[in-house]
């Protein structure tokens, strides 16, 4: 077996025409007849940069022409607003474009789950995502405040679970002090997105009600005075998406444009900090983020660490660390 062979595929395009080529370059045969789920973001209100309908359409259109029954899916979110119900996501979804008449296939948003052990942690996996054994992923490729980038491993990882799992790994990324070991010298202050910590002269505090459990703070204490709660979110989304795709057949795109500061959860995500890049397509989640990774930060380097004070490569680590997959890939340029 050659070095080639036991890298993963990635391949690249820029136009949509290459869709088509680039999922031949995979088992897009073995969807043929089934029912499965496009695992997308359709984006919070106010944000601006989630995947427009108009290219999902053609993703959809793609999937069809390849004999699929493809449709929409989505989870429902633990932060309140109109994504945390079911109807009020589908009533958002139709405002963004996601609708049966514009997309042309059925649009389900999940709130229940099934519960997967990963790593002794329980992850409740949403019910389409347990029930289907092939699955299309489509995830657009941006910063994130917890996570430093949110690709394919985020897409699952946090969008394939249920809101109650998702708010047990935000809860469990929060910071245990120990005041011992702090200098106060006010870095978890900077760095906190959500100025939830206070520092003055030696004394400490944090509003709980205001984290959101990124884990920023404890990634950036340099004294060890900050551990958490219970695990690093970036271990957490890597068992999550194990959790989520182990043993299914996935293909994932990932759509490198619009590359903004924030995730399209964010309402007030605003910079472009990245130009377009184009499209990847591979079958393994790891390859592909480490691939998008590596493509931003040949523009831009470090553009992710710099905006969101964390490093998004722990992600990719420790999906290999529990055997999601390997991060080595050939990029195959169409
Ligand atoms: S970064 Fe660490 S040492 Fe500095 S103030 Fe915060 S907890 Fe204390
Ligand atoms: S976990 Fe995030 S939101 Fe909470 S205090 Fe730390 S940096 Fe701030």
């Amino acid at each position: 077996m050659g070095e080639e062979d036991r890298l993963n595929k990635v391949v690249l395009f820029t136009e949509l025409t290459k869709l088509h080529d680039a999922l031949n370059n995979f088992n897009i045969q073995s969807f043929e007849d089934k029912k499965v789920p496009v695992k997308l973001h359709m984006g919070e209100i106010k944000n601006k940069y989630f995947p427009k309908p108009d290219f999902v359409k053609y993703v959809v259109q793609e999937l069809k022409n390849n004999k699929i029954d493809p449709f929409l899916f989505d989870t429902t979110v633990a932060y309140s607003g109109l994504r945390h119900y079911v109807s009020s996501y589908q009533k958002l979804a139709q405002i963004h474009g996601f609708s049966v008449k514009k997309i042309g296939c059925d649009v389900i948003i999940d709130d229940s789950g099934v519960i997967i052990n990963v790593e002794n942690r329980d992850y409740e996996v949403a019910w389409h995502i347990k029930n289907s054994s092939h699955i299309f992923a489509i995830s657009h490729v941006k910063g994130h405040v917890a996570t430093g980038m949110g690709g394919a491993i985020k897409n699952f990882g946090m969008g394939g679970v249920t809101k109650e799992t998702k708010r047990k790994m935000h809860q469990g990324s929060r910071p245990i002090y120990k005041k011992d070991a702090c200098t106060f010298c006010g870095v978890c202050a900077e760095v906190c997105p959500f100025n939830s910590i206070k520092i003055k002269n030696t004394t400490w505090k944090q509003n709980i009600r205001s984290c959101f459990g990124c884990g920023v703070c404890v990634e950036n204490c340099k004294q060890d005075a900050l551990k958490y709660k219970d695990v690093d979110i970036q271990y957490a989304l890597a068992c999550a998406a194990k959790a989520c795709v182990q043993d299914k057949n996935v293909i994932y795109l990932n759509e490198l444009k619009r590359i903004s500061d924030s995730c399209d959860c964010d309402p007030f995500a605003k910079n472009i900090i990245c130009p377009d890049i184009g499209y990847l397509v591979s079958d393994n989640p790891v390859a592909i983020d480490k691939a998008s990774l590596d493509l931003i930060n040949n523009v831009k380097k470090d553009v992710f660490i710099k905006e969101n004070n964390i490093d998004p490569l722990k992600q990719i680590k420790y999906c290999e660390e529990i055997g999601l997959g390997t991060s080595s890939y050939q990029l195959i340029d169409l």
